[in-house]
Order: structure tokens, then sequence, then C-alpha cells
């Protein structure tokens, strides 16, 4: 591109060649389809979309790890840094068989823009090491966990990027990383990573912090769209940290939870689920799919059940052009990242099924990690009211932001959430400018 071209806005290219299935499942390419949608929305220069479509940093790690059975197994690592125009790069490390580098990309684009939503002062990062926890010892997560930590010390640290849980990662595995982190420059450096132990620097609030962002939000949605949330019935696919925490927050406010799944299966009860007992099932068992007060169903049917909210919170592509059609919710909150395919997004548009973005709806969690970040530079620690009031105080401010775009310029609330954070992250990166 020549420089005379750099600053001409962007002209929508539509969907690149390729098989629907394979489009669908690649998550790279789905953000950027998100991407060139916002971009030519707000007319955005085509030198910024250009620097947006690549991620600034790419990682590829191998972690030689001894199992328990005196072998050794090398696992293949990854942590992008998409963008650190707006601060330092931020994002969760997951632990799954099926993590990509596309997928680890397209995960840190995310995070780029969901900071940019939440006018958090940070860029976007993920990272992730491919491997089966569940069927690993914890000895050999825990030693897994402290090599890849230290393969990508070299990029990390409190003012570099700043890891945090994601999916099959918790506290625990934190705690390790930030004393990983430590023992290898010498001092402890709790503001290396989120989500980790109160005793070690962690915030109160930040496990639940997804979950009741997620509540929040769909609070919002009922002011605005008229409806008592108590009166709703919602369904939550997954059942982790943040699947867990959903169920239970919108059941203490009095929601009637209907349907639950994880990987190994699901249960339907139209009376309501007795969460409480179900997150008891889940931790003792590992799963909820034997819980036996309910209909047992499978993941896929979970999708489909007729409910007011429906909640994914498991993984990316599980709403997709298959099932869409058959989605029976009146509104999607996504409390996953990428739930939703593009193609999905177009058909649920045209029936009339309001989804609120990923990028709004779960950005709880990594509110609370810039929150749990600043109590870790000013060693000055927050009761769980301050930190549950200034979750709510972001959460609420991000939604009408959105939804005032969402009104104000006829878009639906993901094209939305986009024009807003783009708006923020193109004002930063043309102030800065281009080095050299
Ligand atoms: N993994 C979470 C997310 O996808 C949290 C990230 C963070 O706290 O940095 O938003």
């Amino acid at each position: 591109m020549s420089l005379k071209t750099m600053d001409r806005p962007v002209k929508w290219k539509g969907a690149l060649n390729g098989s629907q299935d394979a489009r669908e499942a690649n998550a790279w390419h789905q953000a950027m389809e998100q991407l060139d949608r916002a971009a030519q929305k707000i007319r955005l220069e085509q030198y910024i979309l250009e620097r947006l479509r690549h991620a600034k940093r790419t990682l590829t790690v191998s972690v030689p790890v001894k199992m328990d059975d005196g072998t050794l197994r090398v696992f293949e690592g990854y942590r992008v840094q998409h963008n650190l125009d707006r601060g330092p790069a931020k994002g969760g490390i997951r632990f799954h068989p099926q993590v990509s580098m596309e997928e680890v990309k397209a995960l840190a684009f995310w995070m780029t823009m969901k900071c940019a939503v939440m006018n958090l002062p940070y860029g976007g990062a993920k990272g992730g090491v491919i491997c089966n926890p569940k069927e690993m010892s914890i000895g050999e997560i825990e030693r897994l966990t402290r090599r890849y930590t230290a393969e990508i010390s070299i990029i990390i640290g409190p003012d570099k990027d700043i890891p945090a849980p994601d999916v099959n990662t918790n506290e625990q595995i934190m705690g390790w990383v930030m004393d990983t982190y430590s023992m290898t420059i010498g001092y402890s450096a709790p503001g290396v990573v989120t989500g980790k132990p109160v005793d070690i620097g962690g915030s109160l609030g930040r496990r639940e912090a997804t979950g009741r962002g997620v509540f929040y939000i769909t609070q919002e949605l009922a002011n605005v769209k008229g409806f008592d949330l108590r009166e709703s019935s919602v369904v939550v696919q997954g059942f982790g940290n943040v699947g867990m925490n959903v169920a239970r927050i919108f059941a203490q406010h009095g929601c009637r939870v209907v349907g639950a799944a994880d990987v190994m299966g699901g249960i339907y009860n139209p009376e309501g689920l007795d969460v409480e007992a179900l997150a008891e099932w889940s931790n003792k068992h590992d799963t909820i799919s034997r819980f036996p007060k309910g209909r047992k169903i499978s993941t896929q049917e979970l999708l489909e059940l007729p409910c007011d909210i429906l909640i994914p919170a498991a993984m990316e592509n599980q709403i997709t052009h298959y099932n869409a059609h058959r989605i029976r919710a009146k509104y999607i909150v996504e409390g996953a990242n990428g739930p939703t395919t593009t193609e999905a997004d177009r058909i649920l548009a045209k029936r009339e099924i309001l989804v609120v973005p990923d990028i709004l709806a779960n950005a709880g969690g990594v509110t609370v990690s810039y929150f749990e970040w600043v109590q870790d530079i000013q060693s000055f620690f927050w009761d769980e009211k301050d930190v549950n009031a200034r979750l709510k105080d972001h959460m609420v401010r991000s939604f009408r932001d959105v939804h005032d775009i969402h009104t104000r310029e006829k878009v639906d609330l993901r094209l939305a959430a986009f024009m807003l954070a783009l708006r923020r992250l193109a004002q930063a990166v043309r102030i800065r400018g281009l080095f050299p």
C-alpha cells in the first residue's frame, strides 16, 4: 500500500473464499469479518485497519514437561499480543487440546476490543497451551505452567503483558505464574498476573467477576427492553468458572435457570434447576451431566431450548448457520468469547433475536482484573463491596455507550460495540503515529 492511499477509508470486502464450515470454525477469520464490518461503518482509515489485521507480536514456545511416569513430553504453547496502543497487553491463558495459533490470535484481538469497549488502559493478548489438563495430574499441570511461564517471561511483565485465567486455568495456576515470574526476576511481582489467590495479591470478587458482569449487563438489557428479569427463564451453556457463577448469580437474584450443560451433557427443568445443588454436584463429580433433578439433554439440544435468555459460556463457534434457525431464546448474552459466528449473527438478526456481544457481556472478568492490577501496583486493597460497586459502574456505563450507538446509528449491538472500541483504539493509533 502506498503512503498516499494510507488514509482512505476501507471498503467492505465481504466473506473470503472457502467452505462455510471452514470459515465458521476459524476464529481469526470470524474476528476479521467483524473488524472489517465495523471499520467500514466508521470509515476507518485503511492504514489503521491494516495494522489491526495483524497481531503485533506472536510467540510460539515448546514446553518440555517431565510426566509422572518419568517420560518427557513436549507441549506447544503460544502468547500473542495483538495490540499495545492503549496500554500493556492483557488477556488470559487457556489449556485445551484444541488451542491453535489462529484461535489465540483471535482471542487476543477480542481482548483488544474488549478493553477498548470498557475503556480500560490496556491492549489485548492471549495465551494457550495445547494439552488436556483433564488427563494430567496436578503435579504435571504445575510443571507445565511453570515452564510455559518461564518461556513467555521474555514478553510478559506488570508493564508489558499481564496474563489471567481462561478456559481450564484457575487461581492456583495464576499463583504458579506469579511465583515463577517472581523467581526469575528475583523479587515478588504480584502485578504480573491477575486472577491469583487473594493471599498473594489477588482481588476479592475476581472469581465471580465475569458471571457478575454478565448479570449486570443482562439487568441493563432488561431495563431498556422493559422486561422483568425475575420472571425470565435462563439457559446457560458451560459450567466452568463463568457458567457456574452466571447460573448462581442469576438464581440468587430470583431468576429461573431452566437449563445448564457442560462438555459431558446437560440438564433441563422448566420449573427451574436447584443451582446450588447443581454447583455442588459439579464440584463433586466434575460434571453436571448426571444431575438427577431434571431431564438429561445434549449440549446441542440445550442451545435450542425455549427460554428468554440464552447464555453461551463455554467456547467459540457454538451458534452457527447450522443451529441459528432453531434458537428459541429471545436474547443471547455471550458469556464465552466468540460463541456466535458472523453467519449466525445474520440469521439471528433476521429473526429479531438480540445478541449482546462477548466483548461487552463478558468483560466483567478483565474489568476486575484491572482492579486487581491497580490494587497490586498501589499495594492498597479494596473490600468486596467496593469491587462489585465499581464493576457495576463500569458495566452499566459501557452498556449505555454501546446501546446509544445501537439506537442512534441503527446497528446491531455487536457492530455498535466494535464501532465504540474501534473509535477509541483508532484515536490512540492516530495520536501515537508511526514509528520510526
Ligand atoms: N480470560 C478472560 C477474558 O477472556 C479474562 C482476561 C483477563 O482478566 O485479563 O476476558
